[in-house]
């Protein structure tokens, strides 16, 4: 352990025997998150350094008191929830203490009148979901990592999850939020329905990434159980079809949960999975939920959208089977990894209406040939939508896979920039996204981001070296 003098029995002190270690073992568990990169240099012989330490606190008291050690010893904190994060977010870049959450996940208080639940930031989401449910009430928010990931991991990566079109993104559930600085001031945003009283502080700690300190507990909102779920398939001629029938559905009030259009190539992968035809056009899911008389007047208002735009219907148990596997593609992925040469990664960038076809046009035209590039659309707004993109494919050997997946990012990344997107819709910029992330804001963007990270974290410790910051 290379901490500085005093910083592991400090924090001994304050959390007790059994909750600190400086073991190789539980630093190596946290060393980096499934940053894809991480992975191929693990695979290269290139293991992550990991933290010095690893400190499990119980309590905010605990939170507050490592903190305070930590800015006054100039020690890095990273925090740590079920390290499921796909940018290297959780990466100690630094050194310093992993701040592991696990112990710190009660739900603490039920508001049914108001919809709200108030828990502990390391509460796994399918562990909040599942007592949710029990009283007959959703979060409604289903990432395909819902059961291996946790509530501050959410809030840090401003998560979306896959029925975001009707229930919102984690930011949208927020009611109230505490979070205990980087120099240990406690934040305390009350839950409420709305406010204006001033700007909006929660907002500010959603995307965080541990860069100003540590979300310690979270209010948010809740939705009753829907009544009923009304399904439709269809299939597009192709995908700019499928997009034209997207933007008609949001811009005329529709909001399904779900609502999916798989691009050529990804339903060609799709449609033996789901048992939809031979394959070919673009295959459009949709989940209406809600009030019985409602969900099926809506899923007929999607079904005939779909109709206008060309859309031949298809059986819609599609959705059902979907629906039953969409927790299980995502595990997939760090099965193939291993493979000498392998290069996967997933990239979500999103854009208004007018500019996401062009977007999709332009990554596909640039990869096509090096990769398999497939596309899904979901995540729908009223000015625009998300583009999910898998791609695949093999460097030759291991000396050409690490320069390729680097090309694939700086391809994808430069498309969105000329053609007006977003660099990130869910996954959080990490070190996946640093290099980029100026480009968007700008200077004037950088300049606001790195005067709040000095005023929050006076002394560089808390997750120093992300974003693109030198601090
Ligand atoms: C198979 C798979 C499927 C996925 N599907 C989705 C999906 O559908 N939608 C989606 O949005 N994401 C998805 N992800 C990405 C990932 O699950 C999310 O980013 C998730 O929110 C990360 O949660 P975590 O608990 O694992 O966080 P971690 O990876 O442990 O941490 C992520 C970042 O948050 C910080 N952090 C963690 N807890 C706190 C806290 N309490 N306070 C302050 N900072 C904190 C960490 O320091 C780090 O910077 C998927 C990942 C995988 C592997």
């Amino acid at each position: 352990v290379s901490l500085a003098a005093g910083v592991f029995d400090g924090l001994l002190a304050i959390v007790g025997e059994g909750a600190v270690s400086g073991d190789p073992a539980d630093r190596a568990a946290v060393a980096h998150d499934l940053w894809p990169k991480a992975l191929i240099d693990e695979r290269q012989g290139r293991p992550t350094p990991p933290p010095d330490c690893v400190v499990w606190p119980s309590t905010r008291a605990e939170v507050v008191a490592i903190y305070r050690l930590c800015s006054a010893t100039h020690t890095p904190v990273v925090p740590f929830g079920a390290g499921t994060g796909v940018c290297g977010a959780s990466i100690a870049l630094r050194g310093g203490v992993a701040l592991d959450t696990k112990r710190m996940a009660a739900i603490l208080d039920w508001d049914e009148a108001s919809g709200h639940v108030r828990v502990e930031p390391g509460i796994l989401g399918i562990h909040l979901e599942t007592a949710c449910l029990e009283r007959g009430l959703t979060l409604g928010h289903y990432p395909s990592s819902l059961v291996c990931s946790t509530v501050g991991g959410f809030l840090a990566t401003r998560s979306v999850g896959q029925l975001s079109t009707r229930y919102g993104r984690i930011d949208d559930m927020v009611a109230g939020l505490e979070v205990v600085l980087a120099d240990g001031v406690e934040v305390s945003l009350a839950p409420q329905p709305a406010t204006g009283a001033g700007p909006d502080l929660r907002r500010l700690f959603l995307g965080s990434e541990g860069g100003f300190g540590l979300i310690v507990e979270a209010t948010l909102r809740l939705h009753r159980v829907p009544e009923r779920r009304a399904d439709v398939a269809a299939l597009f001629a192709g995908f700019h079809d499928g997009i034209a029938a997207a933007r008609e559905v949001m811009q005329t009030g529709l909001r399904p949960a779900l609502l999916r259009l798989y691009d050529p190539d990804d339903t060609a992968l799709q449609a033996s999975h789901l048992g939809v035809g031979e394959g070919s056009g673009a295959l459009f899911l949709g989940a209406c939920e809600g009030r019985t008389g409602v969900a099926e007047a809506e899923a007929s208002a999607l079904t005939e959208v779909c109709r206008t735009h060309g859309a031949e219907i298809v059986d819609s148990s599609a959705v059902a089977t979907w629906y039953s596997r969409r927790y299980d593609i995502g595990f997939q992925q760090a099965k193939y990894l291993p493979v000498p040469g392998a290069v996967l990664d997933t990239i979500e960038v999103a854009a208004p209406w007018s500019r996401l076809g062009l977007l999709y046009d332009t990554v596909k035209e640039r990869l096509r040939q090096r990769l398999v590039v497939l596309c899904h659309l979901s995540h729908g707004y009223v000015d625009g939508a998300c583009l999910y993109f898998t791609f695949a494919g093999m460097g030759g050997d291991e000396d050409t896979a690490l320069p390729l997946y680097e090309e694939l990012w700086s391809t994808v990344m430069a498309a969105v920039a000329e053609c007006g997107g977003t660099i990130a819709h869910h996954h959080g910029v990490g070190l996946a996204r640093a290099p980029y992330i100026a480009a968007e804001l700008g200077d004037g963007g950088m300049e606001t981001l790195r005067r709040i990270k000095r005023a929050l974290d006076p002394n560089g410790i808390a997750n120093p070296g992300k974003w693109g910051l030198d601090r």
